[in-house]
This record gives C-alpha cells, sequence and structure tokens, in this order.
C-alpha cells in the first residue's frame, strides 16, 4: 500500500497536559471492537472501573460516556489520560491513539493527514513559511480492498484532480479567494447562513458565536475589503494552507464515500467563505487578525463542523 502525507506530519509531537485545549472533551469517544475486548478483560476493581465508564451510542456500539463538561472521564486534573498512565498506549481505542491524524483508504491507497481541531496542528500547519506543502510516500506491503478496473481509473482521476486544485492555489490564490470563494462579497450567504442553523454544535456558545456573526453580515461586507488589504500577504498564506488542507482532506475520503466532486467543492468554498467571515469579524470586534486568531477559529470551525459528518454533509448539500 501507497501511504501519502504532508510533510509537516513528522514534525508534530502532542503536548499532552500543557494543551490550552483537549482533545478529550466535547465529543463522543467511540471504541472500536478488539479495544471493547480489552476494556472485557482488564482484570480486577480497576477493571470494573473503567467498565462502569463506558456506554452504547445511538447505533449500538460501545463508547465512553463523558463527564460533565464533555470531558473524558479517564481525563485526570493535570489533563492526562489516566488510561494510558495505567496501562499504556495499548489499551487506546484507535480513534484516541490515531488523533489528530486521520486516514483514508482507497484501495492500495492511503492518504494521511491531521486535523486542525488539534491547535497544536494548527500552530505548526499555520505559522509556516509559506512555501508550497511538501508531500511523502511510503511504500508497504500492506493490502488494501481490491478494487475494480473502474475505481481504480476514478482514483487516479480524483487525485490528478486534487493535484491539479492544490497547484492552482499556490498559482492563482487570490483570484479563486475573490471570485471562487467570495471573500469580499458572496451570493452565497444567504445559503450559508440558512445551513448554519441546521448544524449540530458540541458548544452551546458556538450557537451564541454564529449569531452574532449573522447580525455582523452587513458590517463584515462593508469593511471586508478593507480588512483583505490590511492582512493581505498573512491572509493569502493562510488561506493557501486552508484551502489546501481542504481539498487534500475531501477529494479523497468523498471519493471513498461516494459523494461527487461538484459537492466537495461546494462545502470546500462555504467552509472558507464562513472562516473568512469569523476572521474578518473578529478583526472588526478587537483589532485582532494575527496568527493565533486564525489558529483558534480553524480549531473552532474543524472541531464543529468536521468532526460531525452530518455537519459537513449539511454544508456540502
Ligand atoms: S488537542 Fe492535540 S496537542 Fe492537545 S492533547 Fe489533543 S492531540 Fe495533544
Amino acid at each position: 500500500m501507497v501511504h501519502e502525507y504532508p510533510e509537516y506530519l513528522d514534525e508534530f509531537e502532542c503536548i499532552g497536559g500543557h494543551c490550552t485545549d483537549t482533545c478529550c472533551s466535547g465529543w463522543e469517544f467511540d471504541i472500536d471492537p478488539e479495544t471493547a475486548e480489552i476494556y472485557k478483560e482488564l482484570p480486577g476493581e480497576d477493571g470494573e472501573y473503567v467498565r462502569s465508564k463506558l456506554t452504547h451510542s445511538e447505533d449500538g456500539s460501545l463508547c465512553i460516556r463523558p463527564v460533565d463538561g464533555g470531558r473524558c472521564p479517564f481525563l485526570n486534573e493535570r489533563n492526562l489520560c489516566d488510561l494510558i498512565l495505567k496501562y499504556g498506549d495499548n489499551v487506546l481505542s484507535d480513534p484516541c491513539a490515531e488523533y489528530p491524524r486521520y486516514y483514508t483508504d482507497y484501495g492500495d491507497y492511503e492518504a494521511v493527514d491531521m486535523s486542525l481541531s488539534c491547535k497544536e496542528v494548527g500552530r505548526l500547519f499555520f505559522t509556516r513559511d509559506g512555501r508550497p506543502t511538501v508531500y511523502k510516500k511510503v511504500e508497504d506491503d500492506m493490502v488494501g480492498d481490491a478494487l475494480s478496473a473502474d475505481e481504480k481509473s476514478r482514483l487516479a482521476e480524483r487525485i490528478k484532480v486534487r493535484d491539479g486544485m492544490i497547484r492552482e492555489i499556490y498559482s492563482k490564490s487570490e483570484e479563486l479567494f475573490i471570485n471562487d470563494a467570495g471573500f469580499l462579497k458572496s451570493d452565497e450567504d444567504e445559503a450559508i447562513f440558512s445551513k448554519l442553523c441546521e448544524l449540530e454544535y458540541y458548544h452551546y456558545r458556538w450557537d451564541e458565536y454564529l449569531k452574532k456573526l449573522s447580525e455582523a453580515r452587513p458590517v463584515i461586507e462593508e469593511r471586508s475589503q478593507e480588512f483583505f488589504d490590511a492582512g493581505r500577504e498573512d491572509i493569502l498564506r493562510w488561506f493557501r494552507y486552508f484551502s489546501e488542507y481542504l481539498v487534500y482532506r475531501y477529494t479523497l475520503s468523498d471519493l471513498a464515500a461516494g459523494v461527487p466532486i461538484e459537492d466537495t467543492m461546494r462545502f470546500i468554498k462555504r467552509s472558507l467563505r464562513i472562516v473568512y467571515m469569523a476572521l474578518c469579524f473578529r478583526w472588526i470586534a478587537s483589532g485582532e487578525s494575527d496568527v493565533e486568531s486564525m489558529i483558534d477559529i480553524a480549531h473552532y470551525y474543524s472541531k464543529e463542523v468536521e468532526h460531525n459528518l452530518w455537519n459537513v454533509a449539511t454544508l456540502r448539500e
């Protein structure tokens, strides 16, 4: 199997207890079947304790029951995982062990990337110097699902389209962001805000935030050009990287999910528009438009939208 991944993935290290956020709070913690078997066998009172914190999600699969505030019950007051401290990495369920990496397999090809919902990934990602991302390929003897000739050609075509789009992001970014994603003015805003009302959110404050963003639409529109002109180079650099991230992630995962490329593009453009508006809104409200703002906004967007398949599907429609 060929595994392709962006170079920055090699540089990532989880900062654990020093993290200003935590990935062990605010969502459901799924347990894969192999890990469920390990939990069943954990001996003694400690094993009983672990099992007492498990429950079943709506689809019947096993998951960890969050405690008040949405925290994982195994996350201690120093924001370290008690399961790892007691039993080591091997008892972690796949989603916990893999996060913030994610994997899209299609036959003998796998695209690997990392999620901007992790602020440490965001820091690594947005503080780069503007050079195009380097992708690495490694090959091993793993074997993926067998593909028909038709599927193989769809995969080759989708990779070609994806790589072509990434090249365009670097060569025509300003044109793409202004004309296609509608940074300065977009006819899509009505549809975008109506979709945002339909989404499911992990944090009630995100709901409140979107209400304020929606109310600020006229002033955002009025001051978009001024904001763009004031931070042009930074904005272009951050959004080149952010749009590349979305293209790399969704062109392949949507192929695997049978989603047409037009729908993928709609989701990407809407995501760019929402994050641009949020950044502009922050600048209007507080005068801030530094890289921390971009990291923070991309982090919330990723957590609230990307980590919920229903939300992604709704914004794609
Ligand atoms: S959000 Fe990222 S840096 Fe923070 S604890 Fe999770 S993986 Fe580590």
